[in-house]
């Protein structure tokens, strides 16, 4: 009997220098640990944290009503509601659980978690860099894929993990 071939697997090697793949089995855990708290109530547990193309997945969990730093984007985000819910100061729409959302390049805002949320957990990819600003847009300071490295690094060492169990996440 010949067997289908729509069922044969792939029989060449994958290309020289690419990357390995990788396998998260479940993102929202409650492993406390996984955790970094980034402000008092606001917590990311990485994803992937990848260093050649520069950009960032990252569970952001927020346990207070209340602000987010407002900030610049220079790349792309994508991002997945998966509990409770918020908006920006400079949008009149509300993202939702299930929700997902588009960040363009270039866009400025303020996360505002609603005082009737009390908590709110989303995925975000995150491009490039968000650069923290004044009203006027003058920046104050910045986040990308790096800083966000040393945060977690310094968040599992702490937490009895070793700095190196961020090299998972990283590709
Ligand atoms: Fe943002």
């Amino acid at each position: 009997m010949t067997p289908n071939p729509d069922l044969i697997p792939y029989q060449k090697p994958q290309p020289w220098g690419m990357s390995a793949d990788m396998v998260v089995p479940s993102i929202d855990t409650d492993d406390e640990r996984l955790w970094a708290e980034l402000s008092p109530g606001v917590f990311s547990r990485p994803i992937h944290l990848n260093t050649s193309a520069g950009y960032y997945v990252h569970l952001l969990k927020v346990t207070r009503s209340g602000l987010l730093q407002r900030h610049r984007h220079s790349g792309a985000v994508h991002a997945y509601v998966l509990k409770g819910k918020w908006r920006y100061l400079e949008h009149d729409w509300v993202a939702t659980e299930g929700a997902y959302i588009y960040e363009p390049p270039g866009e400025t805002h303020t996360l505002v978690v609603p005082p009737e949320c009390n908590e709110m957990v989303t995925l975000f990819t995150v491009h490039g860099a968000l650069m923290f600003v004044d009203p006027q847009g003058e920046a104050t300071g910045y986040d990308d894929v790096f800083t966000r490295l040393e945060k977690y690094r310094a968040h599992f060492e702490k937490v009895g993990l070793g700095a190196d169990y961020v090299k998972q996440f990283m590709r």
